[in-house]
């Protein structure tokens, strides 16, 4: 049993900030930030790609809920809402999850890209092909 799951059976505790029949939040025990929560779906899933629709629906509302209620909490001036999905997208915890970051100005939190050149158009008509 994943870990995730293994909270939300009570195993292992956490500190929950949130609670319904289908979705749990709680702290993430490493906090990027004051506030940092983990919006879970109760039932496992592996990742975004796995994920019942109605079960991302009910998560993702959470999500925001919570997103809302966090920005004003920590008085926070903004929000990243993030999903790793998979290894190489630095996924670690193999049950989906949420992240909620409240950000401030000027905070030490590092969410980066860097800028490739890629022929945007045969980009484009693959994902369109994909759909
Ligand atoms: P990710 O890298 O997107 O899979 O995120 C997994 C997150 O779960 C990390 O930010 C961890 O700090 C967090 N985490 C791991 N174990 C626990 C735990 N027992 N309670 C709360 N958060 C956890
Ligand atoms: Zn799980």
């Amino acid at each position: 049993m994943c870990i995730f799951c293994k909270i939300i059976n009570g195993e292992i505790p956490s500190s929950k900030v949130y609670e319904d029949d289908k979705v749990l939040a709680i702290l993430d025990i490493s906090q990027a930030t004051y506030g940092h929560t983990l919006v879970l779906p109760k039932k496992h899933y592996d990742n975004l790609l796995t994920i019942d629709d109605d079960i991302y629906q009910d998560t993702m509302l959470v999500a925001k809920k919570l997103a809302k209620a966090i920005n004003q909490a920590t008085s926070s001036e903004g929000v990243n809402i993030l999903n790793n999905c998979n290894e190489a997208a630095g996924q670690t915890v193999m049950h989906f999850h949420v992240h909620i970051i409240p950000r401030k100005k000027n905070d030490d939190v590092k969410i980066e890209f860097t800028e490739h050149k890629y022929d945007l158009n045969e980009v484009k008509e693959k994902i369109i092909k994909a759909l």
